[in-house]
């Protein structure tokens, strides 16, 4: 399986379906499945029934798991759809940087 690049609280932009060019945050990454929840892309609406009286029940909105192949980082600083470059600092910490502006990401 491929590794996946992306993580939790890292912007990206969405390549294809209904959610199309809108960006948004990582909020959840499934490797097993291979999927990302995206904060506000692919929001599912589910009715819930009140379950006790005084509950008010309605409608619930929850992001569903999109594919991760759907999905390509945004970068922070340029704003631009960019693949993180890995460099390796004079300490040995490793760091991904932004291939277009050089940007620590
Ligand atoms: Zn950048």
């Amino acid at each position: 399986m491929k590794k996946m690049s992306i993580r939790k609280d890292d912007m990206v932009v969405v390549l294809s379906g209904k959610d199309k060019g809108k960006q948004g945050k990582i909020l959840e990454v499934m490797p097993k499945e291979g999927k990302v929840v995206v904060e506000k892309i692919n929001v599912v609406s589910r009715h819930t029934k009140p379950r006790k009286q005084g509950d008010q029940g309605g409608i619930l909105k929850k992001e569903a798991p999109i594919y991760a192949c759907k999905v390509q980082r945004v970068c922070p600083k340029c704003g631009k759809p960019t693949r993180a470059a890995h460099k390796v600092q004079a300490d040995g910490k490793k760091v991904r940087i932004c291939k277009k502006c050089g940007a620590e990401i």
